[in-house]
């Protein structure tokens, strides 16, 4: 495994729709394991392969201590409901936050690693990612959809 390097905004590769996984070969594994690396040592919520400069459909999500991590390959989103105004910040946009309004619950239909077609349903932060990460394959930053900037430097939460 190794670490990635994060690209920030206004790299070109941020801005690219990216193609579809066509082998769950070794090369996507070491992806992936490169990709839940960087994502732990970055802090962040959730990763997407263009924000490591792959333009390829993957993304990787950390459900928590509990769950692990979530492998999406060629997501899909099939289903959402609801909507709520939150708080994201996203990786490759660092220093900043802005509000934008997600669905609440998001349904993403994908395959795993070994190319198994799976379904997963996210609430709140995990609807919230879910879509964020999905906007990354089609080459959208948050930052397109946010309603106001927060100020970093009064802090939220953290
Ligand atoms: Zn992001």
């Amino acid at each position: 495994m190794a670490l990635r390097k994060i690209r920030e905004i206004g790299d070109s590769c941020l801005k690219k729709k990216c193609r579809e996984i066509e082998k769950f070969d070794e090369r996507l594994h070491t992806l992936l394991d490169d990709m839940k690396e960087t994502l732990l040592e970055a802090n962040g919520v959730g990763l997407a392969a263009p924000q490591v400069g792959i333009l390829r459909r993957v993304v990787v999500i950390d459900l928590g201590e509990d769950e692990g991590m979530l492998e999406l390959i060629n997501p899909v989103i099939t289903h959402t409901e609801g909507s709520v105004t939150d708080i994201e910040g996203c990786l490759s946009v660092p220093g900043k936050a802005g509000e934008v309004e997600r669905p609440q619950k998001a349904t993403v239909k994908a395959y795993d690693r070994n190319g198994e077609e799976f379904e997963f349903t996210g609430e709140d932060l995990y609807a919230r990612c879910i879509c964020h990460e999905c906007d990354h394959l089609d080459g959208i930053l948050y930052v397109e959809k946010v309603s106001r900037f927060v100020d970093m430097e009064q802090g939220e939460e953290e």
